[in-house]
């Protein structure tokens, strides 16, 4: 007999070696009739197991199935198998003898209604059940390494476009469905800028190459958000055909973790610089300031001029006093103070800029706001700069509206807008020094409130949309 020494469950597929298990070859052929007493007496036993058992026709006849033991302890769990056959049905049962499986068919022989006998058949299946064995395990180890796994995994022809197989987690990274994704190409996945590269790798493919490739890219989500993705991709063989298999993980948390990191370093890096600059450049501001509004009194004429010169003076003024925020960051002192009378004192504030863009602040205090530990000055310059990126955003006018609540122990204070949005390739810019879209802009308002809201514990977050709006959401412990 063969037996199947090679444990290895990567081997299953010698579909080979399946016929010669002689699963049709019937090893034993036996006939039992039923006595008055409801014995099951044998009459045959013939075939290349009795013979090896020592169980042949001459041995057995006229035995009592309940006598003779098939090397078998638990015969009593056969006998039901027995009973249903003398009722006239065929059944099929597995039995195993030691370490080897054994496939038996009872076939009822009906003359005049009554079962006259029943006629046997055994084979042996212990090869078989061994493969069944073994794919199970291989189809197990497959569920938990591709099926089940957190990376996305898939297998392309070389020569064909379009996916052999994509597993879950795939699809979940995209939000499509594993048999929507099988119908697409890579390229589908990709955002427009990015698919020469896509094209050039698969061409590549084709001309033979076969080296391994990691790459990153920005895919295209079926909700058309972009993510980033990696790709670890590799030129295989699959069903005999040249095949690239791939994975690919979601890497946008990570990159952005990366990229607030930098951020915050360069952040540090323009604070120190502008503590050096902004004083360098203050007090020769002031000077220059002071003699433009000197001659500007002793002149008669180009009176225009000077108003310009001192406009131009002051911007210059202002965006030093911006810088300077960053340069001292260690001599803030907090207090706690009541939200609510500071927010009051920056809508008064903004309400003539307000009123010039046509624009509306409505405001929605939630009561008994507890106070919260701050630079009072320092949080009324966040929400100034918030506030008026609100009212700038709607250039046609619009609604403003400001709302601070508790959200636990975290106080939320929100500036929704109705404005031009910001798109998304933009939201990563902001905050960045001089990233600014308005011609007289500075880009500091926001690199200044990140710094400032930071230092106080909190967070500002953006949500926008395209055409629709705005909100800045700027969060911060209550202790
Ligand atoms: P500035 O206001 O001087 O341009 P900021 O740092 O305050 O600098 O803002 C940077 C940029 O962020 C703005 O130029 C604008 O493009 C964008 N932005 C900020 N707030 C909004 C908003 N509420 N709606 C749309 N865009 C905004
Ligand atoms: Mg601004």
């Amino acid at each position: 007999m063969h037996t199947h020494t090679d444990n290895s469950v990567w081997t299953v597929s010698h579909t080979d070696e399946i016929p010669r298990t002689g699963e049709n070859v019937h090893n034993h052929i036996f006939k039992i009739v039923r006595d008055q007493h409801g014995d099951f007496i044998i009459t045959l036993s013939e075939g290349k197991l009795p013979k090896e058992f020592g169980l042949t026709t001459e041995h057995l006849t006229g035995k009592k199935l309940t006598d003779i033991s098939f090397a078998c302890k638990d015969d009593e769990a056969l006998l039901p198998h027995y009973e249903m056959a003398f009722k006239g049905q065929v059944v099929h049962f597995e039995t195993r003898i030691q370490t080897r499986t054994f496939f038996t068919t009872l076939s009822p022989v009906i003359e005049d209604g009554t079962v006259r006998e029943v006629v046997g058949s055994s084979t042996e299946i212990t090869e078989r059940k061994q493969v069944e064995q073994q794919l199970q395990e291989a189809e197990e180890l497959y569920r938990c390494l591709v099926e089940d796994t957190l990376v996305g995994v898939y297998i392309a022809y070389v020569e064909h476009p379009g996916f052999v197989y994509v597993n879950p987690r795939l699809a979940e990274i995209f939000g499509y469905s594993q048999d929507e994704l099988v119908k697409m190409t890579a390229s589908d996945l990709v955002v427009p800028e990015e698919r020469e590269i896509i094209r050039r790798n698969q061409e590549w493919r084709e001309n033979g190459d076969r080296s391994s490739i990691r790459y990153q890219f920005r895919g295209l989500r079926k909700n058309q958000r972009l993510i980033e993705v990696e790709v670890l991709q590799k030129t295989s063989t699959y069903k005999g055909k040249p095949a690239v298999i791939g994975i690919l993980q979601d890497v946008t948390e990570r990159n952005r973790a990366d990229e607030m990191i930098r951020k915050s370093e360069m952040l540090s890096i323009v604070g120190q610089m502008a503590a050096g600059v902004a004083h360098e450049i203050r007090n020769p501001l002031t000077s220059l300031k002071g003699f433009v509004q000197l001659l500007q009194a002793q002149a008669s004429s180009h009176q225009d001029y000077f108003r310009i010169m001192l406009a131009e003076l002051n911007r210059i003024e202002f965006i030093i006093s911006e810088f300077l925020v960053l340069a001292k960051p260690q001599v803030i002192i907090h207090r706690e103070r009541e939200i609510r009378p500071l927010l009051e004192h920056v809508v008064m504030v903004a309400d003539t800029h307000a009123i010039m863009y046509n624009v509306q602040i409505v405001t929605h205090y939630e009561k008994n706001l507890p106070r919260i530990p701050c630079e009072e000055n320092q949080l009324k310059q966040v929400f100034l700069n918030l506030l008026k990126n609100a009212i700038e955003a709607m250039p046609r006018g619009g609604e403003v509206v400001v709302t601070a609540k508790m959200e636990g122990e975290v106080m939320l204070v929100a500036f929704t807008d109705q404005g031009c949005g910001i798109p998304e390739e933009r939201l990563g810019k902001l905050g960045e020094p001089f990233f600014t879209t308005k011609e007289n802009g500075t880009g500091l308002g926001l690199m200044v409130s990140y710094k400032i809201i930071s230092t106080h514990g909190g967070t500002i977050n953006v949500n926008s949309k395209v055409g629709e709006g705005t909100t800045f959401e700027v969060r911060m412990p209550v202790r």
